[in-house]
C-alpha cells in the first residue's frame, strides 16, 4: 500500500471520517503503511484522513526523553471517544498536513479516551502532557478540524498570506 500525506487545503482533509467496522487484513494493511510513513516524516501522530482514508483510525507515538520512537510506544487507536477533559495547556503545535507552520494552540491538560485496538478488542487511556495534546490534535482530524481553525482570525489571516507565499515558492523552486 503506497500513501502520501495529503497537504492543506486539499479538500479530503475537511472530511469527516467514517467509524471503523471491520477489524480485518485490510486494517491491519492500512495500519501497518502509515506507521513507517509517520516515522519517516518525523510525525508524532498521523489521522488515516491525513493519508486519504477516511476512517476513524490514529497512529500516536510520542517521542521518549533520547527523542526516539520505538515501535513499542506506538499507539493505535481506532474508532477513539474523549471524554473527562479536564484543565488547559498551551502547546507549539505543527501538523505533517500543513507543513512548516507552527502555532501555540489550546488544548485539555488531560483527558480520558475509550477506543479499540487493531483486532477490535476496547481499550482505555487516561492521558496528559504531549500525549494528550496529540491524541485531542489528530482526532480532530477525524472531524475535520485543523490546529489551523483555532487560531484567531487575523492570525489566520497571516497565516494564509503565509502559507500561499510558501505554496508560491516551493512550485516555483
Ligand atoms: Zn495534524
Amino acid at each position: 500500500m503506497h500513501l502520501k500525506i495529503l497537504e492543506y487545503p486539499d479538500k479530503t482533509l475537511r472530511e469527516k471520517s467514517v467509524a471503523v467496522e471491520k477489524f480485518d487484513a485490510l486494517l491491519h494493511n492500512m495500519l501497518d503503511a502509515m506507521y513507517p510513513l509517520m516515522i519517516q516524516t518525523n510525525g508524532i501522530g498521523l489521522a488515516g484522513i491525513q493519508v486519504g482514508i477516511t476512517k476513524r483510525i490514529l497512529l500516536l507515538n510520542i517521542p521518549d526523553e533520547d527523542g526516539e520512537q520505538p515501535k513499542e510506544n506506538l499507539i493505535e487507536m481506532i474508532n477513539p471517544v474523549i471524554s473527562n477533559k479536564k484543565g488547559e495547556t498551551t502547546y507549539q503545535e505543527g501538523c505533517l498536513s500543513v507543513p512548516s507552520f507552527y502555532e501555540d494552540i489550546n488544548r485539555f491538560e488531560s483527558i480520558s479516551v475509550n477506543y479499540q485496538d487493531r483486532d477490535g478488542n476496547t481499550t482505555f487511556l487516561e492521558a496528559d502532557g504531549l500525549l494528550s495534546i496529540a491524541i485531542q490534535h489528530e482526532h480532530d482530524h477525524l472531524e475535520g478540524i485543523l490546529f489551523i481553525d483555532k487560531l484567531s482570525s487575523s492570525r489566520r489571516r497571516k497565516f494564509e498570506k503565509e502559507y500561499k507565499k510558501m505554496l508560491k515558492e516551493k512550485k516555483t523552486s
